[in-house]
């Protein structure tokens, strides 16, 4: 059975958001916020880069580590802002200039062309015996001008697919059912209940 999974975040939502996730595929689990050394975030990808923290993680800890990583990926900047999505106006950068930023650089971009998508990737190693990692993406647009308050990061001037409204505009509940991150813990989790059946 699996009884703890380190997670390598300083963020204690995300702990708290993955207690929930992880104990409904595994029940018991205990998710503990990893504090040791960080490494540097030198990946090339999210998936590079949510290994790479995975990895430290459960070679610090020796148990079972998990790790996020996620962004914003604009089609017509070739996946930009991708892994700089949170320092994208630099790395004193807060959300709203992050944000002010993209759209100056997509002024001149038509609606039919601004495609988006956020990527969420989730690895898991386990020591010595197996390392994988899950992708989830929500597709949709980046609007003209930002809306809504809800949400984080680029939220404001992010619509789904299928939606009109920016995820900023949806409650939480309605954005956290479809999200990236939603998606890719979607893939996850038969994995944890495998883990589940198979780690001593
Ligand atoms: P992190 O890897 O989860 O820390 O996300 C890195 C950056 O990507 C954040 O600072 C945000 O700018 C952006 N981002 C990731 N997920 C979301 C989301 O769900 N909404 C808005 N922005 C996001």
């Amino acid at each position: 059975m699996l009884r703890e999974i380190v997670l390598a975040t300083h963020n204690p939502h995300k702990v708290v958001e993955f207690q929930e996730i992880l104990g409904a595929a595994a029940p018991g689990i205990v998710v503990l916020p990893y504090d040791g050394p960080e490494p540097s975030e030198d990946g090339t990808s999210f998936g590079d880069n949510a290994l790479i923290k995975a990895r430290a993680a459960a070679r610090h800890t020796d148990r079972v580590a998990l790790a996020d990583d996620s962004g914003l990926a604009v089609e017509v900047m070739g996946g930009a802002p991708g892994i700089f999505s949170a320092r994208w106006a630099g790395r004193a950068a807060n959300d709203e200039r992050n944000r002010e930023l993209l759209l100056e650089q997509l002024a001149d971009i038509r609606d039919p062309h601004r495609c988006a998508q956020f990527v969420c990737a989730i690895a898991v190693v386990v020591p010595g015996r197996d390392e994988k990692i899950f992708l989830g993406q929500w597709p949709g647009k980046i609007a003209l001008t930002a809306r809504g308050d809800a949400g984080f990061g680029y939220d404001s001037i992010f619509i789904p697919d299928g939606a009109t409204i920016t995820a900023a505009e949806m409650n939480p509940g309605e954005k956290n059912a479809h999200s990236h991150r939603a998606r890719a813990v979607t893939a996850l989790h038969p994995y944890i209940q495998q883990l589940n059946n198979r780690v001593p």
